[in-house]
């Protein structure tokens, strides 16, 4: 009896904890291997609070606090220290697109700290580690050590889990869950898409951590001791096998391998060492290990998405009751009816900003003869985008030389220039995925320079990439839905505030992508994941989803390299009416046709610097353009 109890209060111990690496690992892609620390701090933070102070046992131990809080408050404080010792790491896995250096740099962290509570004594009493951690509750009817208290403790420790489980499911099930995954499946377009990845990161590793904390808590109370030895950073690892194992990203998938790797382990080696006592005492945890490698390595060759892989998110195509909410609710989401974005630069409309100076490639423009129909404004004014002596250089290689150009409003711009060119790196400069190493962006009338992709991306200006970018994992639908601005649910707290608070917004939402996406052509592919389509169909993602966030401005890298002919058409007829509907489109291209047949005026670059701009007929009279080409 006693023992079925050990088991439960463990199996819902690892079971929070998995959760919580779910939610970090499994979702947001965040790899923290230095889950445990969190682990450990709430655990120190439980028994310190729940302790009385250090000399009241005789002075056998020493620890800071010692402040004989009543439950709950121990438990609380666990979970606030676990997601505070998570802050100073989200400068680590923050913004900067390396997640793998911040994964070392989490491991490290977690055996220096384990190291420091191992030899620093004074904190929480060294190697030794703290004892006699009070029970909760154990003061008048209930008695602990007594089966009827254990067996409580147990229920409280599953209804504490049943409450984790619930909480991870809200953010994962909402917008906010599917922003998650999307900055998962790929960071760097995220980003392009206006998603704040520190702020995002910073989310799920406080949230995390704070589960992580509740998990030690939970654990310190029921054993009674906690020590450096209970929180090796190969702890973290057996989470790890837990989650992978039992389908990283389902949240169902992570309890289940909560209860198979680390319960199961405890009792195969519990049972083998009970039968065999004459074994050596370091060999079943030896082989331990061995079997955790093991099994990590057949379930990545056989089963990679783990028992219960995540569940694809299928949204039925326009339903009656989403044609009867949407007389409701707005088709689309006008910016205005969002919460404010307190760093968000401010959008502007579309004439406002076009006073801010000569526009420099109007002045050498001329009469236009292009069959391109984007000639909306020959007003010099109407310029909405400028690069000024933009260059950028890669450890010696420099890719883009003193940039000087600008995009007037309404047009339909193309760049065009041999391989190597330095094109996509430029696109990549005004967009704000690369930093420049001089120069200046100016985008509607603000100095842009400085500011991160998201924001750039927030005010209007939107990139496609030249390289394969979809939301793999998501459908296209949710590949769409994502870029979504300002959704009610994509938030820590719209998701917390749950479906009812932001079910109209998606509601709009998707009534919105299903329209783009049926305009496109791709209806029944609606529910598919991203990653199965043919290139072509995904480069039809990228760009619808790029017109969900409702741009001003789209810098499109290739967007019709590697797709058949008749569908390249179709972009170039979509992107040529939205250019007539007020956006702006600067797009490259290596095909000379397509520049021909859509672009007008036409920017040639070579070697990273721009050589000419004009209508495609004057350029063809210009040899140095004909040279680039032969050249390159
Ligand atoms: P294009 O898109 O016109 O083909 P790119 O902008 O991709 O040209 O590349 C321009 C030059 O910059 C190339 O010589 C390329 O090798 C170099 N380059 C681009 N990105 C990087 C990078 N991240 N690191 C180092 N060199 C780069
Ligand atoms: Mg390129």
């Amino acid at each position: 009896m006693y023992y079925m109890i050990i088991l439960l209060v463990y199996g819902a111990v690892d079971a929070i904890a998995c959760l919580g690496l779910s939610l970090q690992f499994g979702v947001a892609g965040v790899t923290n291997f230095g889950f445990i620390i969190f682990q450990a701090a709430g655990a120190y933070t439980a028994a310190a609070l729940a302790l009385p102070s250090d000399s009241a046992d005789g002075g056998f131990q020493t620890y800071v606090g010692g402040l004989n809080l009543p439950f709950p408050l121990p438990w609380i404080g666990a979970a606030v220290a676990g997601g505070l010792l998570a802050l100073p790491f989200t400068f680590l896995v923050g913004r900067r697109l390396r997640g793998d250096f911040a994964a070392v740099g989490l491991l490290v962290t977690a055996v220096l700290l384990n190291l420091l509570a191992t030899n620093y004594r004074p904190l929480f009493n060294g190697d030794a580690g703290m004892a006699l951690v009070p029970a909760p509750l154990q003061q008048g009817m209930f008695v602990t050590g007594s089966n009827a208290y254990q067996l409580g403790f147990a229920a409280g420790a599953i209804i504490l889990a049943a409450a984790v489980y619930w909480f991870v499911r809200r953010i994962t099930e909402s917008p906010y869950g599917r922003t998650l995954r999307a900055m998962r499946d790929n960071d760097k377009v995220a980003d392009s898409l206006g998603k704040n990845l520190l702020s995002l990161r910073t989310g799920v590793l406080v949230s995390g951590g704070a589960i992580a904390g509740l998990s030690g808590a939970v654990l310190v109370s029921f054993i009674g001791v906690w020590s450096p030895a209970a929180w090796s950073y190969a702890e973290t690892i057996v989470l790890f096998t837990a989650v992978i194992i039992g389908g990283a990203g389902n949240h169902r998938g992570a309890v289940l391998g909560a209860l198979v790797v680390p319960v199961g382990f405890e009792e195969i080696t519990r049972f083998i060492s009970n039968n065999n006592p004459s074994l050596p005492p370091n060999l079943l945890p030896s082989l331990q290990w061995v079997a955790i490698g093991l099994l990590i390595a057949c379930f990545l060759w056989l089963r990679p998405r783990g028992i219960l892989p995540e569940r694809k998110r299928l949204i039925p195509a326009a339903p009656t009751w989403t044609q009867r909410m949407l007389r409701r609710a707005p088709a689309t989401l006008p910016r205005a009816a969002t919460l404010p974005e307190p760093d968000s630069l401010p959008r502007q409309p579309p004439q406002a900003a076009a006073a801010s100076g000569p526009g420099l490639a109007a002045t050498a423009a001329g009469p236009r003869t292009g069959t391109g129909a984007g000639v909306v404004a020959a007003d010099s004014a109407a310029e909405i985008l400028r690069a000024v002596g933009v260059s950028k250089d890669f450890g010696g290689v420099q890719a883009v030389s003193e940039v000087t150009l600008s995009v007037r409003r309404g047009t339909l711009t193309g760049l065009i220039g041999p391989n190597g060119a330095g094109k996509s790196t430029l696109l990549s400069l005004l967009a704000g995925t690369e930093r420049v190493s001089a120069g200046n962006i100016i985008y509607a009338g603000q100095d842009v320079t400085g500011a991160p992709a998201y924001r750039r991306a927030r005010a209007g200006l939107v990139r496609t990439f030249q390289l394969a970018s979809e939301f793999k994992r998501l459908t296209v639908l949710e590949n769409l839905l994502a870029a979504v601005p300002g959704h009610r649910g994509d938030s820590f707290l719209g998701a917390m505030a749950g479906r009812r608070y932001w079910h109209a917004d998606e509601v709009g939402a998707i009534a919105r992508a299903q329209a783009l996406i049926s305009s496109f052509g791709l209806t029944q592919h609606a529910n598919d994941y991203a990653g199965d389509l043919s290139g072509g169909q995904r480069r039809l993602v990228e760009i619808m989803r790029a017109l969900m966030t409702e741009p001003d401005m789209l810098l499109l890298d290739e967007p019709m390299a590697g797709v058949h002919p008749e569908l390249a058409r179709t972009i170039g007829d979509a992107l040529r009416a939205l250019c007539q509907d007020g956006m702006t489109i600067l797009m490259v291209e290596h095909e000379l046709a397509i520049m021909d047949e859509f672009c007008d005026p036409v920017i040639v670059m070579a070697d990273g610097r721009v050589l000419a701009e004009g209508t495609m007929t004057e350029l063809r009279d210009r040899s140095e353009v004909v040279e680039a080409y032969l050249v390159g």
